[in-house]
């Protein structure tokens, strides 16, 4: 994987699986349309309950050629305590100024973990920012360019949110394992049913070039990546 080129989508996450767990089948899918993605975690997860840091980290690289990733690299924050303060967010501002997405996606900021909440504040203020000319980054000793991608979006987690884009992509799974992509059944998030069509949900927080809200963006962008989108459900009684 290369350490420095334009992708077309960008997935900055608190924890080494929350990608997987949270957006797995919407990377793939997006890889799977000829473009170029990433996963950026912002920590190795040391804090788990489950597993280790260094099992993860040998989890992530796996994940990453498993969903056929262009990058993935981990920024080695502090698990539980960074923070969104200038110091995280130039951090963040250089790898977006770097990769040059048109697309990000990144934590909840509605979500029982409270790195996923801080993470989506940390992400969501990074990326306004990356795109002020007179903020200044380098990166190997040259000064980057400011760059703000196109959307912001939230993969929903634990805590249901309404979802605003709703991502199918289970068929490109296959029903069973071994599909086009030789992905094990086991790659699925607990509770996902074999053999049908499922669902990711992202909940955008849209931040458009101009730095203000643009609805229906999300659609049309994805729409045009993806093929066939499915409209929300309507919110239940
Ligand atoms: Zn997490």
């Amino acid at each position: 994987m290369a350490n420095s080129q334009k992708l077309d989508l960008l997935m900055l996450a608190a924890h080494p699986d929350d990608a997987e767990l949270g957006c797995a089948g919407t990377l793939l899918r997006y890889a799977a349309a000829g473009r170029k993605v990433g996963v950026v975690d912002l920590t190795r997860g040391e804090l788990g309950s489950r597993g280790s840091a260094e099992l993860r980290d040998e989890e992530a690289a796996e994940a990453a050629r498993i969903l056929g990733l262009h990058v993935r690299e981990n920024l080695r924050m502090r698990d539980g305590f960074f923070r969104n303060d200038e110091e995280h967010q130039r951090r963040i501002i250089e790898v977006i100024r770097r990769f040059r997405p048109e697309l990000i996606l990144t934590n909840p900021n509605i979500d029982r973990h409270p790195d996923h909440g801080r993470a989506a504040d940390l992400v969501h203020d990074a990326a306004f920012l990356a795109g002020l000319p007179k903020v200044q980054t380098q990166w190997e000793g040259e000064p980057q360019a400011p760059w703000r991608p196109r959307l912001l979006l939230q993969a929903i987690h634990n805590s249901y949110v309404r979802p605003d884009i709703v991502v199918e992509y289970f068929r490109l799974l296959g029903a069973e394992a071994g599909g086009p992509h030789g992905l094990p059944q086991p790659v699925l998030p607990p509770g996902v049913p074999v053999g049908g069509n499922q669902h990711l949900h992202i909940h955008p927080r849209l931040s458009g070039r101009a730095g203000r809200p643009q609805p229906g963006v999300g659609q049309l962008h994805w729409g045009a990546v993806c093929g066939r989108l499915h409209q929300p459900a309507p919110p239940g009684p």
